[in-house]
């Protein structure tokens, strides 16, 4: 290939764990990348959700190529690799733990959103991710360079634009006008703190969550209930919707308000809206993009993660494909740029990237859409117990 005098100005919106492992990958490889995130600092979000099981062929090795097993294993949970699917009368119909001991690749140990960042965070030199830069605009110049604007005012030309920046993207008009729509599913999460959790009148709902998730539901509706590595009940409770479809703010009558939708329910599953905190209820509609969309090569920018995918949570993978997008566009960027490639050969490493998301994420967005349209449809959960059974075994 031939060199280039230096290397190309990349750089990458959004630290969510796409754009933390796409930075992650190319500054182990010795590739220079500027990683901007608008929140002001990586401890400044309050409130940054539930946990995630990391796949093995997926989140795992995203983390293991970059270094990170040891790490990962230090603040992971695999015991939180449990399951349990039951229908609104709490009867449990399908209990999974992972086959710890002899199939490591079996088991999706959980990890906190929180501590996922902070293990990444730490491999990389802490100057070369900018917080409190939101991107406000961007202009392409043709030649495959664009300008970027961030709201505080700084201004900077890059050679490679990746749009790490979730559901909402700023970038992803650059590549397609795809645009995401509401998914039909709406709700609320719901958040117990772990004094709660711990009560003697919580026993039965500690032990329908155990160390994982349960899974209850019937007649289109459905309660996820997940610990926390705090101790914490994370709770999801999700039915069919209008888009505007109204949480109240006030907590007490938010909760009521839940309840009331959940009538008929079993008592132990109630719990975990009946007992949610004043400040933990977070209004949840689902969005999503087409199922298998993709995009002619646009040289100078590509979408990753949310941006380029977002699908429900119906078969929990929407962070693993994002970090395995991270990790396979980051390793072609770097070996393109490690072997001195043109400008030309950079964009055709880049496309070759695209085709591998769009082959991966086209088979987890329809897996998604078939598990979203099982779990809100008239045979669950008998229907959700197989169709959890074959992700399992496709992942
Ligand atoms: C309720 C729920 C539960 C889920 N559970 C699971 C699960 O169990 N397992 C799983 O694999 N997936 C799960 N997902 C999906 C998962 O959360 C996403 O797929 C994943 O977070 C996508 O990562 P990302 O980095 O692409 O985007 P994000 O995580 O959305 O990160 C985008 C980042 O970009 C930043 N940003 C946005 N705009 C700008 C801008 N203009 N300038 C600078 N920065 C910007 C944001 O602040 C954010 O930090 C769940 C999703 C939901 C909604």
């Amino acid at each position: 290939m031939a060199p280039t005098t230096s290397p190309p100005r990349i750089a990458v919106i959004g630290a969510g764990p796409s754009g933390l492992i796409l930075h992650l990958t190319l500054v182990k490889r010795g590739v220079p990348s500027t990683l901007y995130e608008r929140e002001p600092s990586p401890s400044a979000r309050a409130h940054l959700g539930g946990t995630l099981d990391l796949r093995w062929e997926s989140g795992q090795r995203a983390l293991y190529e970059n270094g990170l097993e040891a790490a990962f294993k230090a603040v992971s949970r695999p015991e939180g690799d449990e399951a349990r699917i039951c229908g609104k009368d709490a009867r449990v119909l399908l209990e999974i733990i992972g086959d710890r001991d002899v199939r490591p690749e079996a088991l999706s140990p959980e990890i906190d959103r929180r501590a996922l960042r902070q293990i990444i965070l730490d491999a990389v030199p802490a100057d070369s991710v900018k917080w409190g830069y939101a991107l406000s605009s961007v202009t392409p110049h043709g030649d495959g360079t664009h300008t970027l604007a961030f709201a505080n005012g700084h201004t900077t030309v890059v050679d490679v634009l990746v749009g790490a920046d979730g559901a909402a993207s700023r970038i992803r008009p650059l590549v397609t006008p795809a645009q995401r729509y509401f998914s039909g599913i709406t709700g609320a999460e719901v958040v117990i703190p772990p004094d709660v959790v711990d009560r003697a009148d919580m026993a039965d709902a500690r032990a329908l969550v155990g160390n994982g998730t349960t899974f209850a539901m019937e007649g289109g509706m459905m309660i996820n209930a997940q610990r926390n590595s705090d101790g914490r009940v994370r709770t999801y409770a999700w039915f069919r919707g209008p888009e505007d479809w109204p949480l109240p703010s006030d907590p007490a009558e938010a909760r009521a308000v839940l309840l009331a939708k959940f009538e008929g329910w079993a008592p132990v599953l109630r719990k975990f809206i009946e007992h949610g905190a004043d400040d933990g209820i977070y209004h949840r509609p689902l969005y999503m993009l087409p199922p298998g969309l993709r995009w002619e090569h646009v040289d100078g920018v590509t979408i990753i993660g949310d941006a380029a995918h977002l699908m429900t949570p119906f078969a929990g993978m929407g962070a693993n494909v994002s970090m395995l997008d991270g990790l396979e566009m980051g390793l072609a960027i770097a070996e393109a740029v490690n072997a001195g490639a043109s400008r030309e050969e950079r964009e055709v490493a880049i496309k070759k990237a695209e085709e591998k998301l769009f082959e991966v994420s086209a088979k987890w967005t329809t897996i998604t859409a078939t598990n979203m349209e099982s779990i809100t449809g008239p045979d669950a959960p008998e229907s959700v117990v197989q169709a959890f059974k074959r992700a399992r075994e496709i992942s």
